[in-house]
């Protein structure tokens, strides 16, 4: 049986959070949560209609989806997939960008940024490109929709938009996700000191969560961070993957870029 990580290390920030360092990596005892105690303890964004947070960056739309990932992780077993680069799989398929969707991944970066939009929008780009680079996806910024760029604008894929929190450096969403959710939030501590991260570092590890990745970590139950067997590996584990949290027995220690085997899982999820 898995047990969840403490509840702080579940629910609070420790990657994309602001409370330790990569290197620093407090590992404290497990414990078996009720539902009633995991629901407690989870950050829920506090805006209306706010998302669950789990993982540290990943939102969940309801509380019914809320109940399932608790159930997922509690019977979930590490998977022993062979081969560092993991889809999210449920349901029996891949979920990913089909098709030509793959290839119109629009987002409007909001002119709420103020001084901070410029910053935004460079390191976006930058992000998206390492992926492009590596695997058939094109995200295209599409600017005329930046003065209205809220999570009901229909006319992109996503928006990108600040977010005044400190339970995690930016959060993204995954391909299944719903339109509300379908945001990359970044918080104001991005854009001060995350050495040895930067913000366009932590945007390619979000970046990759659009694409369907998971976090790499959860592949083996020797980095303490295991969530849930709902992924099937696209390369041998990668210790050093984008997607991989360096204070979850990682080996990346500078900053969040794809790595030669993120690029080869990129390429086979989309050739
Ligand atoms: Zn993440």
């Amino acid at each position: 049986m898995i047990k969840f990580r403490s509840v702080a290390l579940l629910a609070g920030a420790a990657l994309l959070g602001t409370a330790c360092g990569p290197e620093a990596a407090p590992q404290e005892p497990e414990k078996q949560l009720s539902w009633e105690e995991f629901r407690a303890s989870v950050y829920q964004e506090p805006w209306e209609d706010g998302v669950f947070i789990v993982d540290n960056d990943i939102p969940l739309a309801t509380e019914a989806e809320l109940r399932e990932y608790f159930e997922q992780s509690l019977k979930g077993e590490v998977g022993s997939h062979a081969g560092g680069l993991a889809v999210y799989y449920s349901g029996g398929q891949d979920i990913k960008w089909q098709g030509s969707a793959a290839l119109n991944i629009t987002y409007c970066v909001s002119t709420t940024f103020g001084s901070n939009y410029s910053k935004v929008v460079s390191a976006m780009a930058s992000a998206a490109g390492a992926w492009e680079a590596a695997g058939k996806v094109d995200f295209i910024h599409v600017s005329s929709q930046d003065s209205n760029c809220t999570s009901r604008n229909g006319n992109v894929v996503f928006d990108v938009n600040p977010v005044n929190t400190s339970q995690y450096l930016a959060r993204a969403f995954f391909p299944n996700s719903s339109r509300r959710s379908r945001n990359v939030l970044i918080a104001g501590s991005s854009f001060g000191n995350i050495s040895p991260w930067t913000l366009t570092g932590v945007l390619r590890h979000e970046l990759g969560h659009t694409l369907g990745f998971r976090h790499e970590h959860t592949r083996v139950s020797s980095t303490g961070c295991y969530e849930d067997a709902q992924w099937r590996g696209l390369t041998p584990y990668d210790s050093g993957s984008v997607m991989h949290y360096p204070q979850c027995n990682g080996s990346n220690n500078g900053d969040l870029s794809l790595t030669n085997s993120d690029k080869s899982g990129a390429a086979a999820l989309y050739p």
